[in-house]
């Protein structure tokens, strides 16, 4: 395997899920570190320096989300948690303690190698500086800049909340924003509480952007959890 490969540190007491990762992630071009617990994690996090952490949350010795925290005092590695369905309380505890996105147990593969590949690529934007101005994907163009929106190459006026969610939800396009984190970002820390804010905004968003708004192809609901800006493929 080349010295390019990312290593992914993946953090998981379920043997079953080490398995089925040694044998997917070599395949598909990731080098594979593997920790038992929490405190290998953190340990293996500081002397093997991963490009990426896959986190179970339900780890033998310490909480799945103070490993999160620990980890955040000192670096910035992308942190994708695997998580039980119908565990979303965990999951947006995850995400609101600093992890980037997560996986929902039992997942496939192209869906792990498809947050893999949205993670890395975050990183390595955030690394390059600052991050350019106009997004584009699929018929959806944003020039944050300039606060020009297009569908299909069609402006379309959004209002000054609107844009603001929008905007939020690209600079994280392809991962998931929790609700909390988009209220106290659009409206402020006295928001945190009050959802039907951004489903009201979300809806508006939605019927000004996507061409059948009950389907949305960018503005996705993640139930739940948050949204997520959806990039065409
Ligand atoms: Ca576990």
């Amino acid at each position: 395997m080349s010295d390019a490969a990312p290593t992914v540190l993946l953090v998981e007491d379920d043997p079953q899920i080490r398995r089925f990762l040694r044998v997917t992630l070599p395949a598909h071009g990731y080098r594979l570190v593997e920790a038992e617990s929490g405190q290998d994690g953190i340990a293996q996090a500081a002397t093997r320096a991963p490009e990426i952490v896959l986190l179970d949350l339900g780890l033998p010795d310490v909480d799945g989300l103070e490993v999160i925290r620990r980890l955040r005092e000192w670096s910035a590695v992308p942190i994708v948690v695997l998580s039980a369905r119908g565990l979303e309380r965990d999951k947006v505890q995850a995400l609101d303690a600093g992890a980037d996105d997560y996986l929902t147990k039992p997942f496939g593969v192209e869906e792990l190698l498809a947050r893999l590949r949205v993670s890395l690529r975050h990183a390595a934007t955030a690394a390059a500086g600052p991050p350019s101005p106009v997004f584009a994907t699929g018929d959806l163009g944003v020039d944050l800049a300039a606060r020009r929106v297009t569908v299909r190459g069609r402006e379309v006026h959004l209002t000054p909340t609107e844009f603001k969610l929008l905007s939020i939800l690209v600079r994280h396009a392809g991962k998931v924003v929790t609700q909390r984190q988009l209220l106290v970002q659009v409206w402020g820390p006295g928001a945190a509480g009050s959802p039907h804010y951004l489903r009201v905004q979300m809806h508006g968003l939605r019927h000004k952007i996507e061409e059948t708004p009950v389907r949305p192809r960018y503005l996705i609901t993640e139930p739940g959890v948050g949204y997520r800006l959806r990039e065409a493929t």
